[in-house]
This record gives C-alpha cells, sequence and structure tokens, in this order.
C-alpha cells in the first residue's frame, strides 16, 4: 500500500482543527497529529517526522505561527503552510519573510486545499534536489580546485594549508627540543623547481605530449623525493616542493645535488627519447620568510640567479645586489628628469561591466615618452623610480592630474566613473599617503568613493604586515581597494580574508586562452565563488577576445578589462570613446 503523505496541524480552534483533519483526512492525507500550543508543536514536529505542517498564523490570539515558523526554519528544513481567516498586509509581509511553500484563507475551498499542499510538497522536493546538486557540485569543485588535473598533484591553492601542516610538525619539533641549543634546531627547506625546456617542447611536439612528459616527470620527481614532502603544481612548468623540516642546510643541499642526479637520464615518451632541464632555487624558513608565498618568492627569486648558470643546477636563496648596467644608470638620470620634461603622461583604460557592456571606470597607466628609448613599459620604468625614491612624486602628479580629469569626466558622463589608480608598495609606507590622496580628491570636488587604490598581490606577498595596516587605514577613509594581478603571487586566499578589498582583479596570466586551458578555468572558477562569497566583486584583466569573455560571463564574472574592449588611450580618446559610449 502506498505510504499516506503525513500532515502536521497546528491550529488553536478545536472545531477548526477537527474540521481541517476531517477534509485533510477526505483527502487522502494522513494527519499524524495536532496542537494548539507553539511550544509543543517543535517537539512534536521533531518527534513525527511530518512532510508538511498546516500552520494557523494567529495561535491564541497572538502572530506566534509566524515566530513558530521562523524556529522551525531554523532548527529543519520542512515545507510550511501558513492557514489565516483574514491577516493584514503587515501581517502577510512578515510571513512572506519566513519562506512559505503556500498559503491558505479560511473559508477554503477543499480542491484549493489539495493543491496548496501538493504544489508546496512539489516545490519542497524540487529544492532538495537542487540543494543535494549543489553540494555535490560544490565538493567536486572544492576537490578540482585544490588538485591539478594533468597530474593530479595539489595546486597552488592548497600551499598555504600544506605548509602549515608541516610548520606545525616544526614546532611540535621546536618544542621538543632543549631550549639551551640554538633556538631553531630545524629547517624547512623549500624548493621551487622549473622546467625549463618544456616551453619549447610544447611548442614543437604539442600540449597533449608535453603532458604525458609532464605526467612522467611527476612520476620521477615522486620517486625521488621522501614521503613526508608536499609537491606542488604552481604553473604550467613550475613547482614547490616543501619539504618536512632538516637538522642543517646541507641535508637540503644533499638532497638537491641527488636530485639532479636522478633527473638527468632521459624521459621515454611514446617512444621518444626526452631530456628534461630544469633549475632549483631553495629558500629556509625561518631564515627567508615567515609565509610560503615569502619563502616560494625568495626561492623563485634564487632561481634568477641561476639564469646564466645554466640548466640543471640549484642556487639558495641570498640577498643580492642590483647589477646596475649602463642602461639602467641611464633611464635612472634620464627619470628624474621626466617629469619636468613632461615626458610623463597618462593613459586609460575603461573596465566594463560583463552583463551590461557599460564602463564604470578607467585605470589610470604611466606612459614615459622617452626621447631616445621609443617604448619603456611601466613595469621596468616603475620598480626603477621605486628604488630610486621618485614613485612618491609621480605618483603625486598623477593623483592631481587624474583627479581633475575624472572631475570633468564625471560631470559629463557619469557621476559613478571611478578612477582606479595603482600604488606602490613603497608608497604604504610613506606617512602622508593618506594626506595626500585626501588633497588630490578634495582639491577636486571627488569624494573617497570614487577612487578605487590598487595594489598588486605580489606587493603584499612581501610586506603584509605592514601594508594590511595601511590598506586598512585608507580603506576607513572611504577609498576602495582593489588587490591587482592577482595569481602573480601565490593567489593565497588568505590576503582576501585578511584585508577588506573591495575588487579582485585577476591576472592575464589565469585568463589568456582562459576557453581552452582547463586549469586556469578551474582556478578562475573557485576565485570568482570564493571572492563573491566575501563580497568583493571580480574583474579580470587582459581579456584579449570573444572566448576568454564569454567564459568570464558563463561564470558570472562581474568586470573586465582588455585590449577587446579597449586599449589605455590617451585622454583625448579616451574623453571620445566615452562620449560615444555614454
Ligand atoms: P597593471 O596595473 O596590472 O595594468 C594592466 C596592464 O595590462 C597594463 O600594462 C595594460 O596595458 C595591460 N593590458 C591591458 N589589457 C591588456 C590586454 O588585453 N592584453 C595584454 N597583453 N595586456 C593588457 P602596462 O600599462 O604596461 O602597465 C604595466 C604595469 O605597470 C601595471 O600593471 C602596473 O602594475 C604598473 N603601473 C602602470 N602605471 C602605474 C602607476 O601609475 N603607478 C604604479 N605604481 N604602477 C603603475
Ligand atoms: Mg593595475
Ligand atoms: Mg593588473
Amino acid at each position: 500500500m502506498e505510504e499516506k503523505i503525513k500532515i502536521f496541524v497546528v491550529e488553536d480552534e478545536i472545531i477548526a482543527a477537527e474540521s481541517l483533519t476531517c477534509d485533510l483526512q477526505q483527502l487522502g492525507y494522513e494527519v499524524v497529529g495536532k496542537t494548539n500550543s507553539a511550544e509543543k508543536a517543535i517537539e512534536k514536529i521533531q518527534q513525527l517526522q511530518p512532510d508538511l505542517v498546516l500552520l494557523h498564523i494567529k495561535i491564541g490570539g497572538n502572530e506566534d505561527g509566524i515566530e513558530l515558523a521562523r524556529e522551525l526554519n531554523k532548527i529543519f528544513p520542512i515545507p510550511i503552510v501558513y492557514l489565516t481567516a483574514y491577516a493584514d498586509s503587515d501581517t502577510l509581509q512578515r510571513a512572506m519573510k519566513t519562506s512559505p511553500y503556500g498559503y491558505i484563507v479560511k473559508p477554503y475551498k477543499k480542491q484549493d486545499l489539495a493543491a496548496t499542499i501538493s504544489i508546496a510538497l512539489q516545490k519542497y522536493q524540487e529544492i532538495r534536489r537542487l540543494k543535494t546538486q549543489l553540494t555535490v557540485q560544490q565538493e567536486r569543485l572544492n576537490f578540482l580546485s585544490k588538485y591539478d588535473e594533468v597530474t593530479q598533484l595539489p595546486n597552488q591553492l592548497s600551499l598555504v594549508e600544506n605548509f602549515n601542516a608541516i610548520l606545525e610538525v616544526f614546532y611540535q619539533q621546536v618544542d621538543q627540543s632543549n631550549p639551551d641549543e640554538d633556538i631553531f634546531p630545524q629547517l624547512i627547506p623549500i624548493f621551487y623547481i622549473t622546467l625549463t625546456n618544456l616551453p619549447l617542447l610544447r611548442n614543437n611536439l604539442g600540449t597533449e605530449f608535453t603532458n604525458l612528459v609532464l605526467k612522467a616527470v611527476v612520476n620521477r620527481f615522486k620517486s625521488i623525493i621522501i614521503k613526508e614532502s608536499v609537491l606542488v603544481r604552481l604553473d604550467d612548468d613550475d613547482f614547490a616542493l616543501l619539504s618536512p623540516p632538516v637538522a642543517t642546510k646541507q641535508v637540503a643541499l644533499d638532497f638537491a645535488e641527488h636530485f639532479i642526479k636522478e633527473m638527468a637520464p632521459p624521459f621515454l615518451v611514446n617512444g621518444r627519447e626526452i631530456y628534461v632541464d630544469f633549475q632549483m632555487g631553495i629558500s629556509f624558513y625561518p631564515l627567508h620568510g615567515e609565509n610560503i608565498d615569502e619563502l616560494l618568492y625568495k626561492a623563485k627569486e634564487a632561481i634568477q640567479d641561476l639564469a646564466e648558470r645554466g640548466q640543471n643546477c640549484y642556487q639558495v636563496y641570498s640577498p643580492v645586489f642590483h647589477k646596475y648596467d649602463s642602461l639602467r644608470l641611464k633611464l635612472e638620470s634620464d627619470l628624474h628628469h621626466a617629469l619636468e620634461k613632461k615626458q610623463l603622461e597618462i593613459h586609460y583604460q575603461p573596465l566594463v561591466e560583463i552583463g551590461t557592456n557599460k564602463i564604470i571606470g578607467a585605470e589610470a597607466l604611466l606612459r614615459w615618452n622617452h626621447p631616445q628609448e621609443k617604448y619603456i613599459s611601466p613595469d621596468i620604468f616603475i620598480p626603477l623610480a621605486e628604488d630610486i625614491g621618485l614613485i612618491e612624486s609621480i605618483n603625486n602628479w598623477l593623483l592631481h592630474k587624474t583627479c581633475q580629469q575624472f572631475q570633468v569626466f564625471r560631470k559629463q558622463f557619469s557621476p559613478q566613473l571611478l578612477l582606479f589608480v595603482n600604488l606602490s608598495v613603497r608608497q604604504l609606507y610613506d606617512d602622508s599617503l593618506e594626506n595626500k590622496i585626501l588633497k588630490a580628491i578634495t582639491h577636486n570636488y571627488l569624494s573617497p568613493a570614487a577612487l578605487v587604490l590598487e595594489i598588486s598581490e605580489r606587493a603584499l606577498v612581501k610586506h603584509t604586515p605592514q601594508a594590511a595596516k595601511k590598506l586598512k587605514k585608507l580603506k576607513s577613509l572611504g577609498f576602495q581597494i582593489a588587490i591587482d594581478d592577482f595569481g602573480t603571487g601565490y593567489s593565497s586566499l588568505g590576503y582576501l580574508g585578511n584585508i577588506d578589498f573591495d575588487i579582485l582583479k585577476i591576472d592575464q596570466c589565469f585568463v589568456r586562452n582562459i576557453d581552452k586551458n582547463q586549469r586556469n578555468q578551474t582556478i578562475t572558477r573557485y576565485l570568482i565563488q570564493m571572492a563573491h562569497q566575501l563580497r568583493l566583486k571580480v574583474a579580470a584583466e587582459g581579456v584579449e577576445n570573444e572566448p576568454e569573455l564569454a567564459f568570464l560571463y558563463k561564470n558570472n564574472c562581474d568586470y573586465y578589462q582588455g585590449y577587446l574592449f579597449s586599449r589605455p588611450l590617451p585622454p583625448e580618446e579616451f574623453e571620445e570613446l566615452l562620449t560615444m559610449h555614454f
């Protein structure tokens, strides 16, 4: 016999309750219980596990029914259908806030009662089904977001977690050691391994074949390392190896030597002999950094030192002196005069809302018209300006100029237009930074909310605590803060929790060919979800074609910036663009 649908009735009038029960039974339902008190209802419903609750809004003359529904919603999911003789619109509105599954006004027709109950049950089933589906998807995404699909290794999003596990072992050992001895009897070595000839291989033999090589390489890695270490795929051809604590640096260097020897023989892939070259950089916790981002950054820096020394060797991080070549010296002295000689210009690149294709603002990007060198990228002259202490004055000039221009643009085109300005990490140490920015905006009658200050993730890698303090201060003054180039550091989602960012800008490296690159798809999808959970807006950088944009649209990315919509433009051309757009 088919099991009957079980209904629980909460109704304070005895006669009404009886007649309702009678109707329900005639309609083929089983009334498993009824009560006239809100207090008893919860206990009985929990005990009897009905499929649906029919609940009178007024119990004992009060609106206890709504309160009871609220309580029930908190405790367990169950469809609730309200009953009422009359209710004013205020009460109805309050009732609606408890998301009921139906609503019946007395006197009702029996067939309406049946229809309301059956619709409520269907709706409930559908919501249940969607919820389970979502949980399954979320779990799969959680897994995928922490693992690389080609090699099945953990990916960079799992770095912090894995490193923390090793730190735990480290501090257990420190605690057990003799306090009279060295403070740190142990070190944690971090190895950064980059496979140097893989790009060449990919170009010549294709991605599929290269993925097979990668798998073979990873298998060999695994046979070399001890099982307590964690191997992480960072980027296409870059890996991090987090080792358990070692007693001396020498242990790590011996391992590096062993690694080189084991990696020397060729790999046999589809009948071909392939030699894989690599370079390895090493840093040590706690000598070279406090967190995994900083340690990896240093280990990678050590590799840059290796560049001229060739392949298949390693280098331990050491603070390096900058090599001053003659061009750098010349540029340095030229840069000192660039401002006064009016060689610096500001270009604007629009940021566009993906859903509506509306320009929401623009990023100010510096250009240097050097009289002899044709084009010098800001990626070269900005770090130079930082090194020689010019960035503060350049930025100050830029702030005044852009605020002035935006005051006009906002009046002319849209009062919501946002101005995005890049900050250097050096400026976060400038005590008067807030005052300088405030001066620039008040001078031009802009509110702090008109300005979005961008700070690159890479900058935070090295300077978290101080940077965080300054950013919090700027935030409290009403400026919006964006984390720029997310993905060029180590994509630590930790930053997002620590500082109250408004916008996350996903770096071009994830966006490039995202429609074809599974790894980047997974990471980007996860980043967007995480950012949205933390109530950040997400902007994608460097969008160059429609398929890239289509992927971002499908995955709810909020804004984009890139050549597809517009290159960075000189102010006059940007103004023309705004004229056409608004
Ligand atoms: P950013 O802040 O991430 O700026 C975005 C960069 O991506 C710009 O490079 C822009 O021209 C480029 N870009 C935009 N769309 C596309 C695209 O579709 N494809 C490609 N391939 N590239 C695209 P740019 O102008 O060379 O600037 C490089 C970096 O220099 C900036 O990166 C920013 O970090 C720094 N920078 C520029 N102006 C300033 C400034 O005033 N202050 C500071 N501190 N840094 C600045
Ligand atoms: Mg930027
Ligand atoms: Mg950027």
